[in-house]
């Protein structure tokens, strides 16, 4: 990149959080821009925006608006309507698009995957009476309520704003841990069967797969969208 330009960088990922720092060290002015899914989110390096930019072309306003020179994409990889919108943003104000991609988590051989397209078969997966750890993100519990045989153990970033629509739940809030050791202790204390989540790739998130393979619990998880 050249001495130092204005970057917007659309993060929302652990990953972008190091980037953020890594550039502006290097001397790029930075602004970050989140959805604002969660109530606290990660401190960043350099200006962060929250919300919406209301589409494509609002994107498109704001980049210019904002004078910036070069846009990064380091989103979550299930986040696909932000990616749209800045390909498009970019196309439309000839700025140049840093698509920072993550690659999904290969299956190793001693994993035990189920590998389903998407949540609904994610749900219709699971054996009966199984007793599930779902990581999958707030928004998308709805699917999982017709399985009213099953326990679910629901980790979420923050307390859902309204009462989760399914009969036998357990909430754990927080992140992820990074150490295979805290999510296999989770597994062994809660009598899990099942992992249910979404192949998102990245270092953060990989502990309860590696967990999940060193306890042989089988995983559904659901293919990253290409
Ligand atoms: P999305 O479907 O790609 O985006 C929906 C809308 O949210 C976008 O059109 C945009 O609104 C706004 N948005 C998303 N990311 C933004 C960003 N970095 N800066 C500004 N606005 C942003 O993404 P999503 O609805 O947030 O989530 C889709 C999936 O990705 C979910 O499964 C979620 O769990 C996962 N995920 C997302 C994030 C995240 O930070 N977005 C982080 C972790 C996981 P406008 O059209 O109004 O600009």
């Amino acid at each position: 990149m050249p001495d130092s330009e204005r970057v917007l960088l659309l993060g929302g990922t652990r990953e972008a959080v190091e980037l953020a720092a890594e550039l502006t060290r290097a001397g790029h002015q930075v602004i970050t821009s989140i959805a604002g899914r969660t109530r606290e989110p990660r401190e960043v390096a350099g200006e962060m925006r929250v919300g919406g930019f209301g589409g494509a072309e609002k994107m498109a306003q704001w980049i210019r608006d904002n004078h910036i020179e070069k846009v990064i994409d380091a989103t979550h990889p299930f986040a696909t309507q932000i990616s749209a919108n800045a390909r498009r943003a970019c196309t439309i104000t000839d700025v140049p698009l840093d698509i920072r991609r993550r690659k999904p988590w290969p299956k190793m051989p001693a994993d035990d995957w189920i590998e389903v397209a998407d949540l609904k078969s994610a749900a219709t997966t699971i054996p009966t009476r199984a007793r599930v750890l779902l990581a999958i993100g707030s928004q998308h519990i709805q699917p999982f309520s017709s399985r009213e045989d099953v326990d679910f153990f629901i980790r979420m970033v923050d307390p859902p704003q309204e009462p989760l629509n399914l009969t036998r739940h357990t909430l754990i809030l927080g992140r992820p841990s990074k150490d295979w050791r805290n999510e296999a202790q989770l597994m062994s204390d809660n009598q899990i069967t099942h992992v249910v989540c979404r192949n998102s790739g990245g270092a953060g998130a990989y502990g309860k797969i590696i967990a999940a393979r060193e306890l042989a619990i089988p995983v559904i998880i659901i293919k990253m969208p290409i």
